[in-house]
C-alpha cells in the first residue's frame, strides 16, 4: 500500500511539509500549487529534496476551469496549461489534477467538455503528462463522478483518466458502488477525506471541515472497498482541508494522517476479506469492556483521598516501591500517585483499559504510531504497556490481576452498592480533539457516538462519546470553548442505589455540588415526578434525567485541583449522560 498526502493538509512551508510527510512514513505527496508558488526553493530544488527524502511527487494540483468553455476561452486554457506542464517537467512530475469547472463554464455539453479535455490531453502528452479529471461537488455543470467518468470516456484519450475524491462523492450522497464499473486503468488517482455530518453548503464544509479517515462520519472502508474492487492499485492519498490542521505541528499532523490510513486499510481489508489483496492488517483487538483503573497524580493527592473515602472507597494498600496508593470500591480502582515534580494540582494522569491480552493490543498501538510511555519498573513488577493519547493522558492496556499484588493488602468492606467506573470524561485541547477521536477509534477499537453540544456559562461545550459495543467503557471527550484550558476532568462511578450511597457519603462529610432550587421546580414541570422523590432529589442535590430507555440519577462532587467525581445510577436501559443537566453543573462549578 503506497501512502500519499496532499501538502495542503499540513501547516508550514513546503519544505517543512515534505520533511513531516517523510518522517511519518509517507511514500508520496501531492503538491498543492499555492505551496509551491510560495516556496523560496526552485522546482529543481524541491525535486531533489523529495528524492533525498524518499518521497515521490505523485500529483500536481489543482488545475481549474479547463473545460466547458467557449472556443476563445479555451485558447487561454491551453496557454495556461502549457506553462504548468513545463513547470511539472522541472519538478519531474507526470500527473496533474484537473478539477471540474466552477468559474468559467458556459457550455453544459459533455461532448464539448470531452473534446476540450482530449485537446488538453494531446498537449499534455507532448510533455509526457497525464490528467486526472475530478468532479468537484460544487462544479458548475459537472458535480458527480459518474458524469466526470462519462466525459473521460467520451474524451477517449490514453492521457486522461479520472480522479476520485471521497469527499466530493460522499458529501453529495452519491452512491459509490458504481465506481466498480470504471476500468482500473482509467482511475488515475484516489483522494481520501472524512468529514463530520454537518448540514451546510458543501464548499464551506469541504474547505474547513474535512477530516482524516476515522475522525468523521463517512463510511470510508466501504468507499475504499468499491475503489479497490474496481482494481485500483495506485496510492491512497489524503486531501484534507481543515482549519485546525493548518495551525498545528505538521509532524504531529502527518503522523495522525498516517495512522488514519493504517486504520482505514485494516478496516477495508476486514470488509473485503479474500478480495483485499495486499492491504496491511493490524493485530486484531476487541474493544475493552471495562476500565481497569484511573490514576490521579499530583505533588499531593491527599485532597482527592479524602473525597474517595467520603464517596465509599476502601483503602487498598500502598505500592511496594512507589509513592502510590490504591483505593477500591467494587470493581472501581483509583490509584493516587504523589510525584513531587508533577503538576501540583491533582489531575487524571492515566486511564487503564482492561484488555485480557495486552500483547496484540500493544503491538496494534505501536503499529498505529501511538507514542509509548516508559515507566520505571522494579524486579518482579509487571511492566504495563502504555501509550500517550493526544491530550497527554496515558492510556494503559492492563488487567488488574497482573498488578494488584504489588500493593500491600488494604481493607475491603462488603458493600451491596459495589461501584464500577461508568465513564471517564477527558477534556480535550482544541487542537487535538479530532486526533483523539481517531486515536481511541483506531488504537482501542472504541466507537464514536454522535456529537452533542451543551451550553456552558462561557460558551458551548462539544462532547463526543467514545464507547465499547456493550457500553462497558464510555469515554466522553469534551471540547471546551476557545481559551478555556485546564478545566477539570471527571470520572463517574455507577452504583446500584445512589440515594443510599449519597446519604451515607454525606454522613461521612461529602458535600455534593449544589443544585439550585429552580432546577427542581423545572423537574416537576418536565417529568411530573412524585413529590416525595423530588423532595429527596432536592435534599441530596441529585440531578435527574429520563428518556424512552430509562432514568438517570446523578450528582457531582466539588472539584479538587483539576478533577471531580460523579456518582450515577442508571435505571433500566438509560444510555446517556444527563446532557440536559450539564448547563446546571457548568454554572454551579463556575460560581
Ligand atoms: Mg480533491
Ligand atoms: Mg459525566
Amino acid at each position: 500500500m503506497r501512502t500519499s498526502i496532499a501538502t495542503v493538509c499540513l501547516s508550514g512551508g513546503l519544505v517543512q511539509k515534505m520533511y513531516a510527510a517523510a518522517e511519518a512514513g509517507f511514500d508520496a505527496i501531492e503538491i498543492f500549487e499555492p505551496d509551491l508558488i510560495a516556496a523560496p526553493q526552485s522546482p529543481e530544488e524541491i525535486r531533489a529534496l523529495a528524492s533525498r527524502l524518499g518521497l515521490t511527487l505523485d500529483l500536481y494540483q489543482p488545475f481549474r476551469d479547463a473545460e466547458g468553455v467557449d472556443e476563445a476561452a479555451f485558447g487561454d486554457v491551453l496557454h495556461r496549461a502549457e506553462a504548468k506542464f513545463r513547470l511539472m517537467q522541472r519538478l519531474g512530475m507526470d500527473l496533474m489534477l484537473v478539477c471540474s469547472n466552477v468559474g468559467t463554464a458556459t457550455v453544459d455539453d459533455d461532448e464539448v467538455s470531452a473534446g476540450q479535455l482530449r485537446r488538453l490531453s494531446d498537449l499534455a502528452a507532448t510533455y509526457g503528462i497525464r490528467l486526472a479529471y475530478e468532479a468537484l461537488a460544487w462544479g458548475r455543470f459537472v458535480d458527480d463522478y459518474r458524469r466526470s467518468w462519462r466525459i473521460v470516456e467520451l474524451a477517449d484519450h490514453p492521457n486522461v483518466g479520472i480522479c476520485l475524491d471521497s469527499f466530493h462523492i460522499l458529501s453529495r450522497g452519491h452512491d459509490p458502488k458504481q465506481i466498480e464499473d470504471i476500468p482500473a486503468e482509467k482511475i488515475f488517482f484516489l483522494q481520501l477525506a472524512d468529514a463530520p455530518a454537518l448540514s451546510m453548503d458543501v464548499l464551506s464544509w469541504s474547505r474547513h471541515h474535512r477530516l482524516f479517515p476515522g475522525e468523521g462520519s463517512f463510511d470510508l472502508p466501504a468507499f475504499l472497498g468499491h475503489v479497490l474492487r474496481a482494481g485500483y492499485d495506485g496510492p491512497l492519498s489524503l486531501e484534507v482541508f481543515n482549519d485546525t490542521f493548518r495551525q498545528t505541528d505538521p509532524v504531529r499532523t502527518a503522523r495522525q494522517a498516517q495512522r488514519s490510513l493504517r486504520w482505514l486499510a485494516d478496516r477495508t481489508a476486514e470488509l473485503l476479506g479474500e478480495e483485499a489483496g495486499p492491504l496491511p492488517r493490524l493485530p486484531e483487538v476487541t474493544a475493552p469492556e471495562a476500565f481497569d483503573f484511573v490514576e490521579i497524580k499530583a505533588a499531593d493527592t491527599s485532597g482527592v483521598e479524602v473525597l474517595l473515602e467520603q464517596l465509599g472507597f476502601d483503602f487498598g494498600g500502598r505500592h511496594r516501591s512507589k509513592q502510590v496508593r490504591l483505593w477500591t470500591w467494587g470493581s472501581a480502582r483509583v490509584v493516587c500517585n504523589d510525584v513531587p515534580s508533577a503538576s501540583p494540582e491533582p489531575h487524571i494522569a492515566a486511564v487503564g483499559f482492561d484488555v485480557a491480552d495486552s500483547d496484540p493490543a500493544a503491538e496494534r498501538a505501536a503499529r498505529l504510531m501511538a507514542p509509548p510511555v516508559h515507566r520505571r519498573t522494579y524486579a518482579g513488577e509487571q511492566a504495563l504497556r502504555a501509550f500517550t493519547s493526544p491530550d497527554g493522558t496515558e492510556v494503559f492496556l492492563s488487567h488488574a490481576e497482573d498488578w494488584i499484588g504489588e500493593f500491600d493488602g488494604g481493607v475491603s468492606r462488603p458493600d451491596g452498592n459495589a461501584a464500577r467506573i461508568d465513564h471517564v470524561n477527558l477534556v480535550q485541547p482544541w487542537h487535538s480533539f479530532d486526533e483523539a477521536v481517531l486515536f481511541y477509534t483506531s488504537v482501542l477499537s472504541l466507537t464514536p457516538q454522535p456529537t452533542q453540544e451543551v451550553a456552558g456559562p462561557a460558551g458551548l461545550v462539544r462532547s463526543q462519546v467514545m464507547s465499547s459495543p456493550a457500553g462497558g467503557v464510555r469515554l466522553p471527550l469534551n471540547l471546551l470553548p476557545n481559551g478555556q484550558q485546564g478545566q477539570a476532568q471527571h470520572f463517574a462511578l455507577a452504583c446500584r442505589d445512589i440515594i443510599e450511597v449519597v446519604a451515607a457519603a454525606r454522613e461521612r462529610g461529602l458535600r455534593p455540588l449544589k443544585v439550585p432550587g429552580n432546577y427542581y421546580d423545572d423537574l416537576v414541570a418536565r417529568f411530573g415526578l412524585a413529590d416525595d422523590l423530588v423532595a429527596t432529589l432536592r435534599d441530596l442535590d441529585l440531578l435527574y434525567d429520563r428518556d424512552a430507555d430509562g432514568e438517570y440519577l446523578h450528582c457531582y462532587t466539588e472539584t479538587v485541583g483539576e478533577v471531580f467525581f460523579e456518582l450515577v445510577e442508571r435505571r433500566d436501559r438509560y444510555d446517556g449522560y444527563g446532557a440536559g443537566n450539564a448547563p446546571v453543573r457548568l454554572v454551579s462549578q463556575a460560581g
